[in-house]
């Protein structure tokens, strides 16, 4: 290369002291910044900008014409087989997911010139307690239809700029779950558990910036209602020099979820004010006469308006993209019993399991499921305690039984729950 056009760019041909630094090529070729530019638009400009909102790509349309929706009452019951009790909850959901994925069907099979296929996202809310059973629900429905699944926590959000997660991340985790392939996670579905906690706080609690607050609504409420995210596929935060996926979040259905600690008073005086308002003859007055006390806290939850969300401090817009809301309820002492035994994967199942491979049969006496679900029911973490608790009972059996031969069967007692010994009978396997 002749010696006046070595620090030159051999495109434009200008001196890198003009166009700044060049990249150079094994060979000697180099490049300036603004070259680069062009061919970038020359080559990758339709590619960079990524794929159109809303619309489905053929790989994606594939995929969900292949996708075997059930029946709404096959939904509820093969979630009948893992969730119990929550009938209204999982009758909702049923519903709610059959719709969405026979629209996205009935879209794919329309292609994407047909302009009468408007989807609209129905989007879920599920209000209820810790520990009954939001994010279980949320799980079975994806497994069953073997569509990619994650479960997100709305705490970890920050306004971009602040310390904490990008709400591209939480797209990540779906195209994570998805093996990378983007087409398949644009169908998936995502539970943002406590929803709840990014409510706005009130208005003169602090004078700095919300930053979990509304910030995050705002920032969340683009990916609900559906945009192209830019997506750093290493996680992280976003910085200008990446390289983003680009990930359609308009097909996604995600399913929110919290305890909404409070709403229900929000319930119960809407409810009181129908009765207590003044300048209105009883009469007139809207909704029914009832006064907060006739309002039990399930009832009221179940009878949520949107207006009570934006109480909470959702904003509007927010609470407008998720129109599905489904109340879960508190579970009973006597749900606690059956979610001990019934459920497919219950607890005391996998522990069978484990010991059957030791060929020890186990068995929990009536009292001592009673007494778990008593001292769960008690904890007030809904099923959450339960495991915890059979853990505690377990731990020492699972220690020790591996190494007796002769034990054939350890029954599990209400003293073993108390504390005690479990009931071993020996003999030979
Ligand atoms: P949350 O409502 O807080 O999301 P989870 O769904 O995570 O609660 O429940 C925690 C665990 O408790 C689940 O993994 C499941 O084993 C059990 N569980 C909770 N609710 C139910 C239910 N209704 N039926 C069966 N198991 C349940």
């Amino acid at each position: 290369m002749p010696e006046d056009k070595k620090d030159c760019c051999s495109f434009c041909g200008r001196p890198a002291k003009t166009a700044g630094p060049l990249i150079t090529s094994p060979t000697g070729a180099a490049i300036c910044r603004d070259c680069v530019g062009i061919c970038e638009g020359m080559f990758g400009g339709e590619e960079r900008k990524g794929p159109q909102e809303g619309r489905m790509n053929s790989a994606a349309a594939g995929f969900i014409r292949t996708l075997k929706v059930p029946k709404p009452a096959e939904i509820k019951a093969e979630l009948d087989k893992y969730v119990i009790g929550q009938e209204n909850a999982k009758k909702t959901l049923a519903v709610a997911v059959y719709n969405h994925y026979r629209r996205l069907q009935s879209r794919a099979d329309a292609g994407d010139t047909d302009p009468e296929v408007e989807i609209e996202k129905s989007n879920v809310l599920l209000i209820g307690p810790t520990g009954s059973g939001k994010t279980l629900i949320a799980r079975t429905l994806a497994r069953m239809l073997n569509v990619p699944f994650c479960i997100t926590d709305a705490t970890t959000l920050t306004e971009a700029g602040y310390v904490g997660e990008d709400v591209e991340n939480i797209i990540l985790r779906l195209v994570q779950a998805a093996d990378y392939d983007v087409d398949r996670a644009q169908l998936g579905i995502i539970y943002v558990d406590e929803i709840d906690k990014i409510a706005k706080k009130g208005e003169n609690m602090s004078i700095t910036r919300d930053v979990s607050g509304e910030g995050v609504q705002q920032a969340l409420l683009k990916i609900l209602e559906g945009t192209v995210s830019n997506v750093p596929p290493k996680g992280g935060r976003k910085h200008p020099q990446q390289e983003y996926l680009h990930v359609d979040t308009s097909n996604i259905l995600f399913i929110c979820g919290g305890a909404f600690v409070g709403l229900d008073k929000i319930v119960q005086r809407r409810f009181g004010h129908h009765v207590l308002g003044f300048g209105q003859d009883r009469e007139e007055a809207a909704g029914p006469l009832v006064s907060d006390d006739d309002v039990t806290p399930s009832e009221a939850l179940a009878a949520t308006e949107p207006e009570d969300f934006v109480r909470f401090g959702l904003i509007p817009e927010f609470v407008g993209r998720l129109p599905v809301v489904t109340a879960l309820e508190p579970l009973s002492k006597d749900d606690l019993l059956k979610i001990l035994v019934e459920p497919k994967n219950a607890v005391t199942r996998q522990y069978a399991k484990l010991l059957a491979m030791e060929n020890v049969k186990l068995t929990f006496e009536k009292e001592a499921l009673e007494r778990l679900a008593d001292l769960a029911s008690r904890k007030g973490t809904g099923a959450r305690g339960l495991r915890s608790l059979i853990e505690k009972v377990m731990s020492g059996i699972m220690f020790s039984i591996p190494s007796e031969k002769d034990v054939t069967e350890c029954i599990i007692t209400e003293n073993t729950v108390n504390g005690g010994e479990p009931e071993l009978i020996r003999g030979s396997k």
